[in-house]
């Protein structure tokens, strides 16, 4: 049995009159890819940046590997990676001048090298950030969640934009950094990638959650009410096609 590595308990949100977070609870396990689904407006980012110590809560109580939220946020933020927004980054630096930037950030020494081949960059390591490809970017922003060896990253909608090639390989990338022992807390909008990649699932919708279990779990008690698709359902969909039709291999010209 895994431990919870995350405990959030009626947390809450106000900005201003507006109640962005209305009392949401759920613990994330060690090691598992736990996913926050939910439309544009539901309280996704407003809860990650909570957690990562970035914004302010109303109320509530969280609990990161032990540390209390309000007590010890030092300490939680030694031990997270949190992907930064992709503008934040200098675009006419090189991914390695721009490793050697985040590293002095936090005090740690990195060869920027060994970091690349972890999301298969190496061979750009002389380009400019702003020259990159979407994948290859979000790829670059999930390597600088790792600088500080964090037991957890957390990934904000890291796929949306791509093509699906790079989609499949960010999922790869993802479990790898998951099979080493890393937990990972993602919001998507795709329930076919929080489908195949996600152990668990919150939905939140405008501030609440109302689900949360693993995505087979919630097909099986949705089938269990009766449910059945409008249309029969073909073996395969448009996207099978399209990677069918133009393969699996990435296309970063
Ligand atoms: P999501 O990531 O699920 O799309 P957000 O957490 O970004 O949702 O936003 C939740 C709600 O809070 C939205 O209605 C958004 O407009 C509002 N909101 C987010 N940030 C602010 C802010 N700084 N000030 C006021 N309202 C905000
Ligand atoms: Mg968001």
């Amino acid at each position: 049995m895994s431990r919870i590595i995350i405990s959030v308990k009626e947390l809450h949100k106000q900005y201003g009159d507006f109640e962005a977070v209305k009392g949401i609870s759920f613990d994330v396990m060690e090691g598992e890819i736990f996913g926050l689904l939910g439309p544009n407006g539901a309280g996704k980012s407003t809860t990650l940046e909570i957690i990562e110590t970035l914004r302010q809560k109303s109320g509530g109580k969280v609990l990161v590997d032990g540390f209390d939220l309000d007590k010890s946020p030092n300490e939680i933020k030694k031990i997270i990676g949190v992907q930064l927004q992709t503008s934040g980054f200098y675009p006419s630096l090189n991914l390695v001048e721009l490793i050697t930037l985040f590293a002095g950030l936090y005090n740690e020494e990195v060869d920027p090298l060994l970091l690349l081949d972890k999301v298969n960059l190496r061979d750009k390591a002389k380009a400019k950030f702003k020259e990159m490809s979407g994948g290859q970017k979000q790829r670059f922003s999930i390597a600088t969640t790792l600088i500080n060896h964090p037991k957890i990253i957390f990934l904000d909608e890291p796929t949306t934009g791509l093509d699906p090639q790079a989609r499949r390989n960010l999922w790869d990338l993802i479990r790898d950094i998951r099979s080493k022992g890393t937990t990972v807390i993602i919001t998507t909008h795709y329930m076919d990638e929080a489908e195949v990649l996600c152990d668990r699932v919150a939905i939140i919708d405008s501030g609440k959650i109302i689900a949360l279990n693993s995505p087979d779990k919630l097909i099986d008690e949705l089938v269990a009410t009766g449910f059945e698709r409008p249309k029969e359902v073909k073996r395969a969909n448009l996207e099978d096609v399209f990677i069918q039709l133009t393969g699996h291999a990435l296309r970063e010209a």
